[in-house]
């Protein structure tokens, strides 16, 4: 018989929201091992005493972390859903009904909390996982990704000219003794070279020396390889190589560089693995741009090895060219036995912090050689110029080129890589939805709790395996099957029957 259901809806129910969330739901678990009561302590210091009744901490970096764990990044659509879903609700600590906090409030108090509030639940999260013993520590791999801003570079505007710094020049000028000027040539067509000059400088367009986002001022113009010009942030991110856990992470500005951010990760990357069970960083795996001799410096200063490739700009030996280095008087020998002393230190035009060594030959040497027209310069001599730290280059040249650093170089690639590519796809982080470092910085943080929370959940601890008999092959194999069946049915000391 064809059954037809019938709907009455009941005037009263009993409802307990806990009996419809199952045991083994995400939030209901996450909800059992997260303990974000520190966050009364910490934050304490950013409410007054009086006044109205803030938005509770606690329910604050909840509603945050759902937005991550459901890559939701707008504060209106993380209300609308956590309002939707039983599960959320249970775990944000509300009744079906109740009225959740208003989405502007998840913004402001955003903005009021510091970072070290959300470092401080990076922490605890990461915590979690070493106690859990699924973090190593001692294996680092860093890498940087760009994470484009909440800013159009369609409305930058050029920077302003401070108001002292013209009075200055101004100054400066007139105490400068004027040269006679000399009259101009006339120009054909003044005003056409003028219209010229201005549209190359449209072609060319804003810069970060020129121009700068009035929306984000913290933003920076920098590009991907094969991507158009536009205002990033760069998330720095170092990831345990054993289990692929984020162990640090941190907003930079999008145009500062691999190898010049080094220094400041690595005491922070120390930090938030100290005070725990889990080892020390000891080795750091990166890869070319954070190459340097200030990095190589920074890593030996936190007592850290690395492998991280040499620029590719960087020559090990001149012997190709002609060129013998001679340690013993550093300097270099021609072939046609002609002595390049070290003359003198240079600074590097575009990076003033980076130093080289200049070798040259005498004008005198190389006035009658024969290969002057493809070896000299303009002015008769051979200028060859090195890194001023060549011998840390040379020292992570032999890490890198080891049988253990070639290694190392896969290894950095499939850890790390696939660790951004998660992040930015599934946690939130496909654009940095705030305005300034601070708060770009507070979304990478919440990101990577996300990230770290959802592989803690679903890890599963590994089944023993069961032992199998080894399978022996050939004739061996065959001899032992044969001996195995006679003993099963002539056993060597038989039961005796009664
Ligand atoms: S030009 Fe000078 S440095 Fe170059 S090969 Fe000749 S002698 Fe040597």
């Amino acid at each position: 018989m064809q059954g037809k259901k019938a709907h009455q809806e009941s005037l009263f129910i009993q409802f307990q929201l806990s009996d419809h969330v199952p045991a083994d739901n995400f939030y209901r678990r996450l909800k059992g091992i997260l303990d974000l009561d520190f966050l009364y302590q910490t934050t304490s210091k950013y409410y007054g005493k009086e006044g109205q009744k803030s938005i509770d901490p606690v329910v604050f970096m909840k509603l945050m972390l759902v937005g991550y764990l459901e890559n939701i990044n707008s504060d209106r659509r993380i209300i609308a859903s956590s309002g939707m879903r039983m599960d959320i609700l249970y775990f944000l600590g509300y009744s079906l009904g109740e009225e959740l906090p208003w989405h502007s409030t998840l913004s402001r108090t955003r903005k009021l909390f510091g970072e070290q509030v959300f470092l401080e639940l990076f922490k605890q999260v990461l915590k979690l996982c070493i106690d859990k013993g699924l973090i190593s520590g001692k294996r680092q791999a860093v890498d940087s990704a760009l994470i484009p801003a909440n800013a159009s570079k369609h409305s930058m505007v050029e920077r302003m000219v401070m108001e002292d710094a013209s009075v200055f020049s101004r100054e400066l000028n007139d105490n400068i003794e004027k040269e006679p000027v000399k009259p101009e040539a006339p120009k054909e067509n003044n005003e056409d070279n003028n219209k010229n000059d201005q549209e190359k400088k449209d072609k060319k367009g804003p810069t970060n020396q020129t121009h700068y986002s009035p929306s984000d001022p913290d933003s920076r113009l920098t590009t991907k390889p094969g991507k158009p010009m536009k205002l990033y942030y760069r998330a720095q991110m170092s990831v345990d190589t054993a289990s692929h856990f984020i162990t640090y992470i941190q907003a930079f500005k999008g145009n500062q560089t691999d190898n010049s951010s080094l220094p400041a990760i690595l005491p922070q990357l120390i930090a938030n693995l100290s005070g725990s069970h889990v080892s020390r960083p000891e080795e750091i795996l990166a890869d070319t741009g954070y190459s340097s001799g200030k990095a190589i410096r920074a890593l030996t200063a936190n007592n850290l090895k690395g492998y991280i490739p040499n620029p590719g700009r960087y020559k090990s030996s001149r012997e190709d060219e002609g060129f013998i280095y001679d340690d013993q008087y550093d300097r270099y020998v021609c072939l046609m036995g002609v002595e390049l002393p070290f003359r003198r230190i240079e600074s590097a035009h575009d990076e003033p912090t980076v130093y080289k060594k200049i070798y040259e030959s005498n004008i005198s040497d190389c006035k009658n050689c024969p290969f002057k027209e493809i070896c000299a310069n303009k002015k008769g001599f051979k200028k060859l110029v090195d890194s001023a730290d060549k011998p840390l280059y040379e020292y992570m040249r032999k890490r890198v080129e080891s049988p253990k650093g070639k290694q190392m170089k896969s290894l950095r690639s499939s850890t790390v890589e696939p660790v951004f590519g998660s992040l930015i796809n599934y946690t939130g982080l496909r654009r940095i939805n705030t305005k300034g470092l601070k708060q770009a910085n507070k979304g990478m943080l919440m990101a990577a709790v996300a990230y770290n929370i959802k592989k803690l959940l679903a890890h599963k601890p590994k089944k023993i395996k069961e032992l199998k008999m080894p399978v022996i092959k050939g004739i061996n194999g065959l001899l032992y099957r044969l001996f195995s069946s006679f003993i099963r049915h002539y056993p060597l000391n038989p039961i005796p029957s009664f």
